[in-house]
């Protein structure tokens, strides 16, 4: 394994052999079969790999010899890229799958794909597909690990860690904290991943929208439901501020984009009359103008910059959870002359 110092020491946590005590998955599917204490070893593990990396900006080799694939059918701009760069910082080789160019267009099953990619001594495959539940099957077929990146409007687990990353980084524990989640609930896999993690955790959140986009059976998970964001408003430590999902709806849920804004926008005068150290995030992409206004989305309160950079750092974490047990068996076997 090739490593330079002064990255040497600091990655050192990372290469004591299989994953840390505590971590027993072989996939990630959704943040709800985690445990408050398995979702705070995943962000600890993403604080050493960002400090390992001098802030996600170097590469250790702590995954050398293991290959993670993208199977992506959905758009993606970050999670895509910062799962690939997360694989090379941390030493792993990273295949990008294309869809539209491999052989499901002649017909080929997805999972006869994937049995096809995992024949060829992959360890991980990030998968997000329009379909929920699509990760879940994958993991049910495949002995490499799975995890998911998003399918349909289910979950996003890494999104639900990084933003819970994000909000731990500036202003500590979360228990007792806070959260507005506010926007399109129904659609956002973002929201579902969000509550889970937060709920475990011990911050109280709330859902605000449109009665359209949030439906009072989301009481069921926990959290509160409210339709007007200037009453939640003094009472929230953070809004994470959720992106109408337009190419998933049906149905048109509010008269028009102005109106939602005037309504749901975080802009300026809301922020006066929020807590003064109200933390903004926002998942990405942000609409500006729809869901926030463009000097709230850039003012120092606003961490959207910041959640990318935790993306990364999230996701080196989970990689090396799930793919570091699989390298260092794979690395001891060659050691002992079992494998070449
Ligand atoms: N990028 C996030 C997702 O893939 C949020 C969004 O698209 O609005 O769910």
């Amino acid at each position: 394994m090739t490593m330079q110092t002064p990255l040497a020491a600091a990655a050192r946590p990372l290469q004591a052999g299989s994953p840390p005590a505590g971590w027993s998955h072989q996939h990630l599917l959704d943040l709800e079969e985690l445990t408050a204490e398995e979702i705070t070893l995943i962000l600890d593990t993403a604080v050493l790999c960002k400090e390992a990396t001098e802030g996600c900006r170097r590469k250790i080799d702590v995954l050398a010899g293991s290959a993670v694939v993208n199977l992506f059918f959905e758009n993606s701009t970050r999670t895509k890229t910062s799962f690939s760069l997360a694989a090379r910082r941390l030493g792993a080789d990273v295949i990008d799958f294309s869809a539209s160019t491999s052989s499901l267009s002649k017909g080929e099953s997805f999972i006869d794909t994937a049995k096809n990619l995992q024949a060829m001594g992959i360890d991980a495959v990030v998968v997000r597909h329009g379909t929920p539940g699509t990760p879940h099957l994958l993991a049910s077929h495949l002995n490499v690990g799975v995890i998911n990146a998003g399918d349909g409007p289910h979950a996003h687990p890494t999104q639900g860690l990084l933003d819970i990353l994000s909000i731990r980084e500036r202003l500590g524990d979360l228990k007792g904290l806070t959260v507005g989640l506010v926007g399109d609930i129904a659609h956002s896999r973002t929201a579902r991943s969000n509550i889970w993690g937060l709920t475990k955790l011990g911050a109280k959140v709330i859902l605000c929208g449109p009665p359209t986009l949030v439906a009072d059976g989301w009481r069921e998970l926990g959290v509160e439901v409210s339709h007007d964001l200037d009453a939640i408003l003094p009472r929230c430590d953070v809004l994470n501020l959720l992106r109408i999902q337009f190419e998933r709806q049906h149905t048109r849920p509010f008269p028009s984009v102005r109106e939602y804004a005037h309504l749901y926008a975080m802009n300026r005068d809301r922020l006066r009359r929020a807590k003064k150290d109200l933390v903004i995030l926002a998942p990405g992409p942000i609409n500006r103008g729809v869901e926030v206004t463009a000097d709230v989305a850039d003012c120092p309160q606003s961490l959207i910059l910041d959640q990318v950079t935790n993306g990364l750092a999230v996701r080196m974490a989970v990689l090396w959870l799930i793919c570091g047990g699989r390298s260092s068996t794979q690395a001891s076997k060659a050691a002992e002359g079992r494998i070449v």
